[in-house]
């Protein structure tokens, strides 16, 4: 639905796009990654026409991105930065329900919506909805700018480093909801990262770019098994390093799964690491806790959401 067809960026007569070429399918999470500088947000800074191509043409439902009106494409893309770019003088309600107001949904679809989104993200209306960006912390404020990005439903949702000023924690319960998000809206999301874990973790299929080029679109399965080259495999070095200090033992502890027999063939012991059982999740597997195999209970993606605002609230990262 998102066509590249050969498209090139030249800033005073260097390349910083070369012949970008690809196709991203109607609702895929699709995930640009590259060192910094490799031309990731320049490519998406294209598909809401903030930067225009020098060659090339990009195409959105098999339309030219130039022949649409700008005003109404922008309405259909939520644009979520790294920066939190949330008003600081509106609340929260108010911030979310820009673009609503803006499609002119009216007062109570606004504020139900907000209200529904709100609580998805653990954030109770009646506590959060008269909060003024200053009034919440780094992740909160990201989970606000989410909501804001999502919450008239758009066909596209561009993401560019969005947890990457964030601590290990607070990312980790972020990916999980933008999963879930995606889940639920049936967008498709083009999600810019450096990360490649983030990447392999997100992604229904990842573009790996270097200096303005695509060096290998695949799955995050084929380029695991599979990377292109050199380049690409180094990528694999750096871990959640955070998360990976807790495992399921510590989610038990907190008291937080949910007793009783489940039937699964996705079993994870007490010192499987916290990044594995989110793999499984994310993968949409029913995660099973056993001991000694004996079953003890299911995590879900409420359990590890739970876990992680526990341990958000000690600042014990
Ligand atoms: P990334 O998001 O992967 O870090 P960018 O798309 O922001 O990369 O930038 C790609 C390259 O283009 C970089 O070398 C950057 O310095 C250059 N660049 C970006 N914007 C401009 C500009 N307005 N003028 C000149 N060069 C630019
Ligand atoms: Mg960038």
């Amino acid at each position: 639905m998102i066509n590249f067809q050969n498209v090139s960026k030249k800033y005073n007569d260097q390349f910083v796009l070369n012949n970008f070429d690809v196709s991203i399918e109607d609702g895929e999470f699709f995930v640009l990654v590259g060192p910094s500088g490799s031309g990731k947000t320049t490519t998406l800074k294209m598909i809401n026409r903030l930067i225009e191509p020098t060659d090339g043409d990009i195409y959105f439902n098999d339309k030219r991105l130039i022949d649409y009106n700008l005003k109404e494409l922008r309405l259909t893309i939520g644009y979520v930065l790294q920066q939190i770019a949330l008003f600081p003088n509106l609340t929260v309600a108010e911030n979310i329900e820009l673009i609503p107001e803006m499609r002119h949904w009216s007062k109570a679809k606004r504020r139900e919506r907000t209200e529904e989104l709100l609580r998805k993200v653990s954030l109770p209306p009646e506590e959060y909805l008269h909060r003024k960006p200053a009034e919440l912390s780094g992740g909160e404020q990201q989970r606000i700018g989410i909501l804001r990005a999502i919450a008239a439903k758009p066909d596209i949702i561009l993401m560019d480093e969005p947890f990457s000023a964030l601590d290990p924690i607070s990312r980790g319960q972020l990916q999980l909801l933008i999963k879930e998000l995606h889940k639920e809206l049936a967008s498709t999301v083009v999600f810019v990262t450096h990360d490649m874990n983030e990447a392999l973790l997100l992604g229904d299929r990842i573009c790996v770019m270097k200096d303005g080029k695509i060096v290998q679109t695949d799955t995050p399965e084929a380029i695991k098994s599979h990377p292109a080259n050199k380049f690409v495999a180094q990528f694999f070095q750096h871990e959640h390093a955070n998360l990976e200090n807790y495992c399921a033992e510590d989610v038990l502890e907190s008291g937080f799964i949910e007793d009783g027999q489940v039937d699964s063939e996705t079993t994870v012991n007490l010192d499987t690491d916290l990044p594995t059982v989110i793999r499984l999740l994310i993968e949409g597997e029913t995660v099973v806790l056993i001991d000694e195999k004996v079953p003890i209970g299911e995590i879900t993606d409420r359990t590890i959401l739970r876990f992680l605002e526990t341990k958000i609230e000690k600042g014990d990262q």
